[in-house]
């Protein structure tokens, strides 16, 4: 295919950041865009990541190679359902869903045999939403998992890693179960556990009159920052991930059930082990390249 014209369904923090990393890098004949609100569409051409911008996702769609679902996981199945009818021969649909499996299951089903479908997942994003927050940069020197199964056409997924490629990704493939498991423990747990601790000191502060934002500089506040992600977007994954996340919330309770005991016994040698490894499995993530070494996060306060 030579430049493809991409259409972006969804124009928040991810659509966004594909118009500017698309445009940038040269790779799109033509960005269409489509975004429930009218403010959101009229914004995104404001800010020029799309070429045009359309009322309805099916005008979006007419002319396009490739077409990103960028929304919510709770509405991709029901845009699949009023696209593929409109859709040219041998188009294909993509997503950037933060869980896999349920997309996978929901659209094949909807393929008519002339549209195929590539689900994707960039492991990149940050907690703010909207077609303000996007930049060309994101998702470079990160990870986009790509996850076909056996009756995926393989131009298709070429097509699609290609894209990525060209907005700097490192493209991989799993099984989209295995992505979901992977998920649950490496981002899905962690914002339950940002959510819970954020939920229970606002309850304190509200209880006790404690001064939990005055001194939230301690390692409150780091926290926040992933407990400040989009509602929408966190309930949809929690509740499509839901039997990898409850494996996964069941390891880390017993887990926490055995620090809890530590320090109940005063056993200063389990918690040194556990901090220990955990201090090693950060630098592991500097060295992989995934964050940086800066202290606070490269936080100038
Ligand atoms: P976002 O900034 O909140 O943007 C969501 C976009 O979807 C908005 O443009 C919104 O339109 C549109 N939308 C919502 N409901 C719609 C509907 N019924 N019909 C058409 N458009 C609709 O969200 P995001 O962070 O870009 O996340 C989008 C997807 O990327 C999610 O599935 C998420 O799992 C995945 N993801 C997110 C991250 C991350 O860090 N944020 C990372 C990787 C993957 P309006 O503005 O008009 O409401």
């Amino acid at each position: 295919m030579s430049k493809p014209n991409i259409a972006l369904i969804g124009l928040g923090l991810i659509g966004s950041s594909l118009g500017h990393a698309l445009k940038k890098n040269g790779l799109a004949a033509h960005i269409s865009g489509y975004a429930r609100s009218a403010e959101t569409r009229a914004r995104a051409m404001e800010i020029g990541f799309v070429d045009s911008v359309h009322e309805t996702a099916q005008e979006a769609v007419i002319d396009a190679d490739v077409v990103f679902f960028n929304t919510p996981l709770s509405v991709i199945k029901s845009l699949a359902e009023d696209i593929i009818p409109g859709l040219k021969d041998n188009a294909i649909l993509t997503d950037v869903g933060s869980v896999k499996a349920c997309v996978l299951k929901e659209l094949t089903p909807l393929l008519d045999g002339r549209i195929h479908f590539v689900p994707g997942h960039p492991i990149a994003g940050t907690e703010q939403s909207g077609p303000d927050a996007g930049f060309a940069e994101l998702f470079e020197e990160r990870w986009c998992i790509l996850t076909p199964d056996e009756n995926t056409s393989l131009i298709a997924v070429e097509e699609v890693s290609k894209l990525w490629r060209g907005m700097g990704s490192d493209v991989t493939f799993m099984d989209a179960d295995h992505h979901d498991l992977v998920l649950a423990i490496t981002s899905h747990l962690p914002h339950l556990i940002a959510y819970n601790i954020v939920g229970t000191a606002a309850q304190l502060e509200n209880d006790t009159r404690s001064e939990v934002i005055k001194y939230s500089a301690s390692g409150f506040r780091d926290f926040t920052r992933i407990a400040s992600s989009d509602p929408i977007m966190w309930r949809d994954i929690f509740l499509s991930n839901k039997d990898a996340v409850l494996e996964m919330l069941g390891r880390f309770s017993e887990d926490l059930t055995a620090l809890q005991a530590a320090i109940r016994r005063g056993d200063g040698r389990y918690l040194e082990d556990v901090f220990t490894r955990t201090r090693g499995i950060r630098d592991s993530i500097i060295e992989a390249g995934q964050d940086t070494d800066s202290p606070n996060f490269g936080r100038d306060k």
